[in-house]
């Protein structure tokens, strides 16, 4: 009897063991998945991993500054803000969302004003008055739904513009995550309208 019950200590030893292994491996794939997405997209590498205080979780190319990782959750703030008041309720924490912050590949519009921007293919956009060829500046995109992730340039200034950023790229995936209609009918900017969508 003492034997059966050393033994079963063991087993149910080794079954939490599993259990921890099986859910740090499925969450470091889906982390992988992530950021081969985000690094196929803007051929950037991401080496810094960590999280805002609110605990957004932050992948970027350099470890990002105070003012960057509140500008993020200031805007997630206006986001969850925004989300409620229209009642929404799926993915309404900090720590649902992944923020990728990739290098800028340009840092002014045609404006000359400062823009830190990414490119990407241009894809739906080809030919639109976006496409720069093959390619269009986007100030942000969304890369995942499941989780929520999304990708935006490094700034050194104009932090309200990050926090903007996050804002409007948050609205695609709450709106993917509570009104499937409303999302597909503002998920292409090519056929016209822009942000914020939620008011
Ligand atoms: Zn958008």
């Amino acid at each position: 009897m003492k034997e059966l019950k050393t033994l079963l200590r063991i087993v149910s030893m080794f079954a939490v063991g599993f259990m921890f292994y099986q859910t740090a491996d499925a969450q470091s794939r889906a982390d992988r998945d992530l950021i081969n997405q985000a690094v196929r997209i803007t051929k950037d590498n991401f080496s810094f991993a960590g999280q805002t205080p609110k605990g957004a979780r932050v992948f970027a190319v350099n470890q990002p500054n105070a003012s960057m990782l509140n500008a993020i959750d200031k805007g997630l703030a206006d986001l969850f803000a925004v989300a409620q008041k229209n009642n929404y309720r799926n993915r309404l924490s900090y720590p649902d969302y992944t923020i990728f912050i990739a290098r800028a590949d340009r840092t002014t519009n045609s404006d000359k004003n400062y823009s830190p921007d990414i490119a990407v293919g241009s894809a739906q956009y080809a030919g639109s008055v976006y496409d720069q060829g093959g390619f269009v500046y986007a100030a942000g995109m969304v890369l995942a739904y499941n989780p929520c992730a999304f990708v935006f340039a490094e700034h050194t200034k104009d932090f309200q513009r990050v926090s903007e950023i996050v804002r409007y790229e948050g609205e695609h995936l709450v709106l993917y995550h509570n009104d499937r209609q409303l999302y597909k009918k503002t998920a292409d900017h090519s056929q016209g309208g822009g942000h914020p969508i939620l008011k």
